[in-house]
């Protein structure tokens, strides 16, 4: 059973929450992209997690967690990470944890330019989370960086990162910022290298087993399907493939065929950074829907934008992703609201469509909202669908319908239990 567990939005959907809950039928879970750029957050009987490079199945004992060749990797962060974990009861061992030699290392220069390049941009940043993300995807399709693999090998490794630096100097330098040394990367990789370098294999031959021996996977994204590379919100996207046909590539298992994708989709919009965000709402409405849903980011705690649900980009999201079914996560956040806005189409120009643009169409795009009465009152304790009160249901069933593709989880808490198996 090979399953992916990827956003339909902007990102923070909540998908760290469903992987976290939904990993208990899986054996393996596998990072396949992205590095510690967003941060899932799990909360559970054992306290309150934030995930940024680690799969969330590491809070579960008997599963096997993996970071994929798609995926790139600060060690020093990676280090911070494992190491928070244990310091609150978490095993980490080779047992549960294995990584790449095929994953990128996302190295100090490439944060110092990611830096750079956003305080050159000024007021027409990207809204880069400046963890080095776009740098060092660049440079691994100019083959110019090191994979995890390398680190075994530290004379060739030496080498090659002395041609390295002195190409990414002649880049830096052009800041106006001091060259780098290679020594000193050099000795950065074998501090928070030497660690991690039992965990490192060829995950190619690890999953070739695991898929003969019919194991149950689970692929897990960070950031959603408008943040992708090539179908998201281009150039306000993440640097990676954030989508499920991604997914087999990414983890190191290129000939494995997805049996299901499960969508995470929020009851309401909200999207960290910069770029078009048709549905944002703004002043004492803004404030009043961050606060009820705690909409900060996880990995760098800034204010997110939110806004109504948006049945045109999500319709849109689960297309790209193939999502064979949703989990509509916050829907007990809504509470607060007395009538509940959906944008339920897009205005473009006069005319109105349901199908999502990009680029500029997208800039010039008004949200055409309808108002749903609200539940007003306390859901997380629901358990059942008969549980729900009857707007909270109607509300569920119009977007299920808009959107096209079958609910089948409604999350209505942080917690594991928290949720409502919807069909
Ligand atoms: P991710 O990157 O997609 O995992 O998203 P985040 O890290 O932003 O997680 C979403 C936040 O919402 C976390 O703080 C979760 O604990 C919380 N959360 C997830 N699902 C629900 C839900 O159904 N209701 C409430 N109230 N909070 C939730």
């Amino acid at each position: 059973m090979l399953t992916a567990i990827v956003g339909i939005n902007w990102g923070d959907e909540g998908k760290g929450r469903m992987v976290d809950l939904l990993s208990s039928d899986y054996d393996i879970i596998v990072r396949y992209q992205g590095g510690n750029n967003a941060g899932h957050t799990v909360v559970n009987n054992k306290g309150r997690f934030i995930l940024n490079l680690l799969p969330s199945g590491i809070l579960r004992e008997n599963t096997v967690n993996v970071m994929g060749p798609g995926m790139v990797i600060d060690l020093e962060h990676l280090c911070g990470e494992i190491e928070n974990l244990r310091s609150k009861g978490i095993k980490i061992s080779k047992d549960n944890l294995i990584i790449s030699d095929k994953a990128t290392i996302c190295l100090p220069y490439h944060r110092l330019l990611d830096n750079l390049e956003e305080d050159r941009l000024k007021d027409k940043k990207f809204g880069s989370t400046r963890r080095g993300i776009a740098p060092v995807y660049g440079d691994k399709y100019m083959k110019k960086t090191i994979r995890m693999g390398e680190l075994a090998n530290p004379v060739t490794l030496n080498n090659r990162l002395a041609s390295i630096v002195e190409w990414k100097n002649l880049l830096i330098q052009s800041y106006g910022s001091a060259p780098i040394d290679a020594a000193e990367i050099f000795e950065w990789l074998s501090k928070y290298g030497n660690p991690l370098k039992e965990y490192i294999t060829d995950t190619s031959i690890f999953f070739n087993a695991a898929v003969n021996a019919n194991k149950r996977i689970m692929f897990e994204a960070q950031l959603g399907a408008l943040r992708d590379i090539d179908y998201g919100i281009f150039p306000y996207t993440s640097s990676s493939s954030t989508i499920a046909a991604y997914a087999p590539i990414g983890a190191g298992a290129p000939y494995a065929k997805l049996d299901e994708v499960v969508g995470i989709m929020k009851a309401y919009s909200s999207c960290v950074g910069e770029g078009p965000f048709v549905v944002e709402m703004s002043g004492q409405e803004a404030t009043a829907l961050r606060e009820a849903g705690g909409e900060y980011g996880a990995a760098t705690g800034r204010p997110r934008r939110v806004g109504a649900f948006d049945v045109v980009a999500s319709r849109y999201g689960a297309r790209v992703q193939g999502a064979t079914s949703l989990a509509l996560t916050k829907l007990d956040v809504l509470a607060y609201m007395d009538k509940i806005p959906v944008c339920t189409a897009y205005e473009i120009d006069g005319k109105q469509t349901v199908d999502f643009v990009t680029g500029e169409t997208l800039d010039a795009a008004k949200p055409v909202i309808r108002y749903f009465d609200g539940f007003k009152c306390d859901i997380s304790k629901c358990r059942k669908k008969s549980d729900l009160p009857v707007n909270a249901l109607k509300y569920i069933e119009y977007i299920q319908k808009a959107v096209g593709t079958r609910i089948k989880y409604v999350s209505v808490g942080p917690e594991r239990d928290d949720y409502i198996l919807f069909d």
